[in-house]
């Protein structure tokens, strides 16, 4: 296949917001390709070379890229720079001068797929003192038998610009479409979120139909999707929900941590976080407690990872273990910062599949696959649980829970249907947090879309940002505020290198918004906003036609808290239909207090 067939059909995706149309093109076009050059049009479609819990050093500077382009455009430097000044995007400068130089050369050999596949694996792998230099060179040479559209996927891809609009959601769509039937879309979006490798998926299923997509199974080494819990307003509301009868786990303030252990020759620890960053670095005592207690050879376990005062033994918040995220001065930090795993969960032992066994199966699995530590140092243990049959030993199990310094409590159920459900969020487990029974309802994870220019003490640095939620239903993100409170003078300061890479032209499809900001961004950073309460909205577009027709629901007074959710993908964030229910949460208090009042007067 020629690389341009690919950057036409790239080119063609972009140029539609429609999902319905973008399902159509990527369908017929997967249709087209080689089985065995599906898997790398998958990663290339997203500008990766791989799967994304994979590490990829395929960064290029702008400026590296610049210096490519001007080698083979035949344009001076400043022609170059100046151009990239005005209009901020490599691909776009590659677009435009390359096109006047094949206009100049009649002989070029065209481009194919795997040249640009081995072209973009040298530019990844170059190392030494002229990396650099090669890098380039490896650019250079394949843009020089590139047309303009494929010059600037290639800087895309490159310099991490690529976005087409076709989220993951809409590649299942099309595999569908193109190798099986809608009934079996489940199917494929099971396989996904067994082994977060869509490349794998569209492989399989080119090759061997939905049959042998149904029989992936999880690996070790492969991160799972997390499974994600709904909340209810109140414990008897969670009893209710539960038929009476659940277990209740302790709801640990740490940071979630899906360890994947194989023992042998080959051996590894690998602990992902729930977006699928490898995270083994960041806390090596516990990869290497795991390693040392399993019981067998292989196994795939979840837990919350806590840091704790070490003379007490008491848990600390959340914001003690993020210090463990760094880079440098590892050591010191594991001193500084003890840290114990409370495992939950059990997802792979020796050879078998836990993810569709019920959950007291998986738990007792679980407990039983992990020796106690012969050092007598207590890294590794479970969360502390207990099967609840009634209101008042709920009660006192959730107020043990915040006595133990947790955020509260998980319930989950124990009924035979309770599957690991990787990558969705439903009742099987229902979290229940002390800030539910404050005034406040509880905090938003939002992803940053867009960005207003500020005035004043501000000017230069953005001055607030628009704020969205997320509609896994139409896989779109909708505006839920503008955020311009709670940001201090450094955290504003960070802000445009954090944003940068995610900096789109014009709006990015996924997003559905009526107020234009100054900058757009591609979904990609999460920050924790609180707010004083939800109200409909005629501006916001989350949860459009939920509550009143012609108008979405808002975030009123929203403020951030100062967390940067870098443990959540933008498609983990809030969801449409749970600002629906914090908004009917919202309304249903206020009119019990308002009764309550009515009944003191
Ligand atoms: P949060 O903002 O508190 O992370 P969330 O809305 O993202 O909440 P979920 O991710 O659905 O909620 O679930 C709760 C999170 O609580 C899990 O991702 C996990 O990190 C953590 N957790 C703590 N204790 C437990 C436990 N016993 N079982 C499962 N998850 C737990």
């Amino acid at each position: 296949m020629q690389f341009s067939k690919l950057a036409d059909m790239f080119d063609r995706l972009e140029a539609t917001s429609s999902r319905l149309e973008m399902t159509d093109i990527l369908a017929e076009f997967f249709k087209t390709v080689e089985p065995s050059e599906l898997r790398q049009v998958i990663y290339l479609s997203v500008g990766r070379l791989h799967p994304e819990f994979y590490p990829q050093e395929l960064g290029m500077a702008d400026k590296l890229v610049l210096k490519a382009i001007a080698s083979v455009s035949g344009r001076t430097q400043k022609e170059v720079d100046d151009l990239w000044i005005k209009t901020g995007d490599p691909g776009e400068v590659a677009e435009q001068l390359i096109t006047k130089k094949k206009q100049m050369t009649l002989f070029s050999e065209p481009l194919s797929f795997k040249a640009v596949v081995e072209g973009l694996t040298l530019i990844e792998t170059a190392t030494g003192k002229d990396s650099q230099d090669k890098k380039m060179k490896h650019l250079a040479r394949m843009m020089h038998d590139s047309g303009p559209i494929e010059s600037r996927y290639l800087c895309r891809i490159v310099t991490g610009r690529m976005r087409v609009g076709a989220g993951a959601m809409t590649i299942m769509d099309a595999l569908a479409l193109a190798f099986a039937t809608k009934e079996q879309r489940p199917d494929i979006e099971r396989a996904f979120n067994i082994t977060c490798d869509m490349g794998l998926v569209a492989e399989t299923v080119a090759k061997g139909g939905i049959d042998a997509v149904k029989k992936i199974g999880v690996t070790v080494g492969s991160p799972v999707k997390v499974m994600l819990a709904e909340r209810l307003r109140s414990l008897p509301d969670i009893m209710d929900r539960m038929e009476g009868k659940c277990a209740f786990e302790y709801k640990y303030d740490g940071m979630r941590v899906q360890a994947h252990i194989k023992k042998g020759p080959n051996g590894f620890v690998k602990l992902y976080s729930r977006r699928l960053e490898d995270l083994t670095s960041n806390f090596p005592d516990i990869a290497d407690a795991l390693m040392r207690q399993l019981k067998g050879d292989e196994a795939i376990i979840e837990g919350e990872c806590v840091a704790f005062e070490p003379e007490t033994g008491n848990l600390l918040p959340f914001q003690n273990v993020t210090h463990r995220r760094k880079k440098h001065g590892m050591e010191q930090a594991v001193e500084d910062v003890p840290v114990r795993i409370f495992m939950f969960d059990l997802l792979y032992h020796d050879g078998k599949d836990y993810t569709l066994m019920p959950y007291s199966m998986r738990r007792s699995k679980l407990e039983m696959s992990f020796n106690e530590a012969k050092d007598g140092v207590d890294k590794v243990g479970y969360t502390t649980r207990a099967i609840i049959s009634d209101e008042d030993q709920a009660q006192t199990f959730f107020d043990q829970a915040i006595a133990s310094k947790c955020e509260g409590i998980m319930a989950k159920s124990l009924e035979d249907i309770s599957i690991y459900r990787a990558g969705s969020r439903g009742f099987l487990w229902i979290q229940y947090k002390k800030d539910y029974t404050q005034a406040l309802v509880d905090t938003f994870d939002l992803a940053v879309v867009g960005a207003f220019y500020g005035m004043g003490k501000r000017a230069g640095v953005y001055g607030a940002l628009l704020m969205a939620a997320y509609d896994p239903d139409t896989g779109k993100f909708g505006t839920a505020c503008k955020l311009g409170t709670g940001f201090d003078d450094a955290f504003l300061a960070a802000l445009p290198g954090m944003l940068d890479q995610y900096k789109s032209e014009k709006k990015p499809s996924s997003v559905n918004a009526e107020m234009v900001p100054d900058v757009w961004f591609v979904p990609g950073i999460v920050l924790e906003v609180s707010a004083a309460d939800i109200s409909i909205s005629p501006i916001h577009t989350i949860s459009y036609g939920a509550i009143k027709e012609d108008a979405g629901l808002g975030l009123r007074f929203p403020r951030f808290t100062g967390r940067v959710r870098d443990d959540k993908t933008p498609e983990q964030c809030t969801t449409s239909a749970e600002i629906i229910e914090f908004y009917n949460l919202q309304e249903s208090r206020d009119s019990d207090s308002s009764e309550s009042d009515n009944d003191s007067e």
